[in-house]
């Protein structure tokens, strides 16, 4: 029974690195009919942020990724939240150190600091292990009768790495991983203010809520020996592991940013976070299309195919298919996906959208569904939306370099036979037929016919269908400006 979790920090908003990290989980345990569990690791009180975990909630509901256990739904292996597992922690601390496996410290800060700076006056990095635990304080230099004393005062407890060991681990990306256990340090495994550090509650939780396959960011790939040590400490089965690439700045050089997203104008977070700068979906994406957009950020299914519904990808996700490699940031590419599923998404669908309803507010609410479908080809992101409709509300300004080209007898000729059509004619989709018949018959270019019309209506030469727009401004709103721009042109 395949169980994985996505365990972010509620730290701050989640990163797209980390929304990604959550996708590829929800879509291995989909794939394998298994269960999707959201832990939230706060043991850090220092780093908690408030707002974090409701915010990355609403990210993955966004999504359409909901939990099948976390903190909001419960589940059978709770609590979810690591701050309420304290008790569990001291616990599995005790067993590991009867086991042996892990050893009580009594070091002052000032202590470590001066056996820091003599490492670093020779040129060394200060590690804390094999080599010279022995000239520490601890419960393995001082006598039983001592460490009951110092316990009564601060303490950590250190993993206890035994030397001269090769540890061997194996990531479903990268394949095997050989680390010298001499270069492991003794990593602290429970903080003086009893609170366990992110690996060992990190490891006790998986091992508790029976997870099979830890999928995460690559920045974790250099724990994982000794995360193995933990298991192999406690004598547990670990789970297997797979480190997923990272995501890189748009120019390929180095990890992604949010400083990237500022200085660029993209966003780099699902949401919108405090009064910060907005995410994906302020910025005009649909969900689908961020979920198709991040599944492409290191993974494909070995085919052309670019495109997924999370439906599709639930079927189509594989771990296989994830890539080594880092995996640039396109934002070029990340708006046109959302133009394809903009254009493939009903109207229907589409004004039940708040963003919509926000940038549709000036118009009547009856004219909402032709507005969409009027416009909606032309969209890369909602935002587009404001844009490519204000010319209904009012034209633009006439564009003087269209002016110029269009200029002359045709065009007064042109425009007096479509005011003529139009005050016959209900709807200005029915004049399209006998105006070009009669521009046919009367030798005018058709381009001259249709770009007067079109700087009439529109003030520019781009938009959508002229047609379209004349039934959409109805007989008098379209009269008038033809008028109003032949007007302009004597
Ligand atoms: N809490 C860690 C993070 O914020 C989780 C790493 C892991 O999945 O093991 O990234």
């Amino acid at each position: 029974m395949t169980r994985v979790r996505f365990a972010p920090s509620p730290t701050g908003p989640l990163h797209i690195g980390g929304l990604r990290t959550a996708l590829f989980n929800y879509l291995h345990a989909r794939k394998n009919k298994g269960t999707f569990i959201l832990r939230v690791e706060d043991t850090d009180q220092n780093r908690y942020v408030e707002g974090s975990e409701s915010y990355i909630q609403e990210a993955l509901e966004w999504c359409g990724m909901i939990p099948d256990e976390g903190p909001a739904n419960g589940g059978n292996f709770g609590p979810y939240r690591q701050s309420e597992r304290k008790a569990i922690y001291k616990k599995y601390i005790d067993e590991l150190i009867k086991k042996g496996g892990a050893y009580y410290a009594f070091d002052s800060a000032d202590s470590l600091k001066e056996a820091r700076n003599k490492s670093e006056k020779s040129g060394e990095t200060f590690k804390y292990g094999s080599q010279n635990r022995h000239l520490f304080q601890n419960s393995l230099t001082l006598s039983p009768k001592e460490v009951e004393e110092a316990i009564k005062g601060d303490y950590v407890v250190r993993l206890k790495v035994s030397p001269g060991a090769v540890v061997q681990v194996e990531d479903l990306v990268r394949g095997t991983v050989h680390v010298d256990s001499d270069l492991l340090d003794d990593k602290i495994l429970m903080k003086s203010d009893g609170m366990p550090t992110y690996h060992f509650a990190n490891v006790v939780d998986d091992h508790l809520m029976k997870i099979t396959t830890v999928i995460r960011g690559e920045e974790w790939l250099p724990s994982l020996p000794m995360h193995q040590l933990i298991y192999d400490a406690f004598e547990w089965k670990a789970p297997e592991f797979m480190h997923l690439p990272l995501i890189l700045k748009p120019n390929g050089k180095g990890k992604l940013s949010k400083r990237d997203g500022e200085k660029e104008g993209f966003p780099v977070f699902p949401l919108q976070w405090k009064e910060e700068t907005p995410g994906f979906r302020e910025m005009g994406f649909l969900p689908e299309a961020m979920v198709n957009y991040l599944a492409l950020l290191g993974w494909n299914d070995g085919s052309e195919n670019e495109r997924f519904s999370l439906k599709d990808l639930e079927e189509a996700f594989d771990v296989s298919g994830v890539q080594k490699g880092g995996a640039r940031f396109d934002y070029e590419k990340a708006r046109s996906v959302n133009h394809q599923i903009l254009i493939d998404t009903p109207s229907e669908l589409l004004i039940e959208n708040e963003l919509v309803k926000r940038l549709l507010v000036e118009f009547p609410k009856e004219q909402w569904l032709d507005l969409l479908s009027l416009v909606k080809e032309r969209l890369y992101t909602l935002m587009d939306l404001k844009e490519e409709t204000t010319f209904l509300l009012r034209p633009h300004p006439y564009d003087e370099k269209s002016l110029l080209k269009i200029r002359g007898e045709k065009t007064v000729t042109a425009l007096k036979k479509i005011i003529a059509l139009l005050e016959k004619n209900d709807s200005g989709k029915s004049i399209k037929e006998e105006l070009f018949s009669w521009a046919k018959e009367k030798e005018i270019p058709l381009g001259i016919v249709m770009q007067s019309f079109r700087l009439s209506l529109v003030g520019r030469l781009t938009g959508p269908d002229l047609f379209e727009i004349c039934a959409l401004l109805g007989k008098n709103v379209s009269l008038k400006r033809v008028k109003d721009f032949l007007n302009h042109l004597n």
